[in-house]
C-alpha cells in the first residue's frame, strides 16, 4: 500500500520521545524499529519497515484480557468491580481509587487492568496463565509466547503497581492473592508479538471478534462491542479526548511502543516504534495514526 511506505518515510527520522526505561528490559529497545501495518478482516495484510521484530505488548494487552475476563465472568459482575469511564489521569495513577466508590474507574488504566487480570479463572496459577495464553492466541491465530526475562524485569521493579494492587486489596476489589494477581498482570504484559500479529489481533476485533483468517470465534459479538467502546474513551488515557478529536478510532497504546486501532467492520491497524510521549505513547506511532485518519478519511466522526 502506497500510503504506508509514504507515512514510513514521512516520519522515520523523528527523534522525539525515549524508550520506557521504568522496566528496565524496554530501554534495551532500537529505537530505530518502526513499522507500520493493516490487517483487514477480509485477512489482506499491507506492511511496512520493521514488522517482523517482536515486543512486548505491555497495555496494549488489556483490551484482550478485558474481553476474556467479561466471557468468563459475565457484564454484570465485572461492571461491578470495574467501571467504565475516562479518568483523565495517567495509566498509572492511583488517585481514583481514593474517590467515591474505590473501584478502579476502567479496565484501561493500571488498576482496572490489575484487577481484571485477578479474575482469571483456573485451578491453579499455570492453568489460569494458560488459559489467558490460549484466549490471546486465539485473537493473533497462532500460539503466543510469555517472555520471561520482560516478566520479571518488571516484577521486580513495580513498586507503583504493587502499591495500586494493596490498595485494590484493602478495598475490596480484588482478593488475597496479591502476588499472584500482579504476576498474571505482568505475564499479560509480556505476551510477545510482532507488529502483524498486532494489526492481526486488531483485526479480529474488528471482525466482531472472529478472526479473519481461522474463522475461530475469539470473543463475543457483544462483548466485542464493550472492548471497542472502552478503547475509545480510555484506551489513550489522559489523551483519550485529543485522540478522539485527532484520530476519531477507538485505539489502545503500550509502552513498549506500540498503538492499535481497529476500523469496526473493516481493519485493525498496529504501529510500533519504541520512542514514548509522557503519556507512554509511542511519538511516531500517534503521528502516524493522525495522518492516516486524515488521509483515509478513518475518523468516524468524519464520514
Ligand atoms: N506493564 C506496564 C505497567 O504496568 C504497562 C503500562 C503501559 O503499557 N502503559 O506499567
Amino acid at each position: 500500500m502506497k500510503i504506508l511506505e509514504e507515512l514510513y518515510h514521512r516520519h522515520l527520522s523523528c527523534t522525539e520521545g525515549h524508550p520506557a526505561t521504568y522496566i528496565p528490559e524496554l530501554a534495551k529497545a532500537n529505537v530505530k524499529n518502526f513499522a507500520i501495518v493493516i490487517a483487514t478482516v477480509d485477512g489482506e495484510i499491507f506492511k511496512v519497515g520493521d514488522h517482523d521484530v517482536e515486543f512486548s505488548m505491555q497495555s496494549t494487552s488489556k483490551p484482550f484480557s478485558y474481553g476474556m475476563v467479561l466471557q468468563e465472568m459475565g457484564r454484570d459482575f465485572v461492571m461491578s468491580k470495574v467501571g467504565v469511564e475516562p479518568t483523565g489521569e495517567a495509566f498509572n495513577s492511583i488517585v481514583e481509587l481514593e474517590k467515591n466508590t474505590h473501584k478502579p474507574y476502567n479496565p484501561m488504566i493500571n488498576s482496572g487492568a490489575i484487577a481484571i487480570s485477578s479474575y482469571i479463572k483456573g485451578q491453579s496459577f499455570e492453568g489460569r496463565v494458560q488459559s489467558m495464553t490460549k484466549a490471546f492466541s486465539q485473537f493473533a491465530g497462532h500460539d503466543l509466547r510469555i517472555d520471561d526475562v520482560i516478566f520479571e524485569s518488571e516484577k521486580t521493579t513495580a513498586h507503583r503497581n504493587r502499591s495500586i494492587a494493596h490498595l485494590l486489596r484493602h478495598f475490596g476489589v480484588i482478593d488475597g492473592k496479591i502476588e499472584e494477581s500482579l504476576d498474571l498482570y505482568f505475564k499479560q504484559c509480556s505476551f510477545m508479538v510482532n507488529t502483524v500479529d498486532l494489526a492481526v489481533m486488531a483485526s479480529t476485533l474488528a471482525n466482531k471478534g472472529i478472526h479473519p483468517k481461522t474463522k475461530v470465534r475469539a470473543l463475543s459479538e457483544d462483548y466485542t462491542g464493550d472492548v471497542l467502546s472502552l478503547m475509545f474513551t480510555c484506551g489513550m488515557y489522559d489523551t483519550s479526548g485529543k485522540w478522539a478529536y485527532s484520530v476519531g478510532i477507538p485505539a489502545k497504546s503500550g509502552v513498549s511502543g506500540a498503538i492499535f486501532g481497529v476500523i469496526p467492520g473493516k481493519m485493525g491497524i498496529a504501529v510500533y516504534s519504541p520512542p514514548i510521549n509522557e503519556h507512554g505513547h509511542s511519538v511516531r506511532g500517534m503521528r502516524v495514526f493522525q495522518d492516516l485518519s486524515k488521509e483515509l478519511n478513518l475518523s468516524i466522526f468524519r464520514k
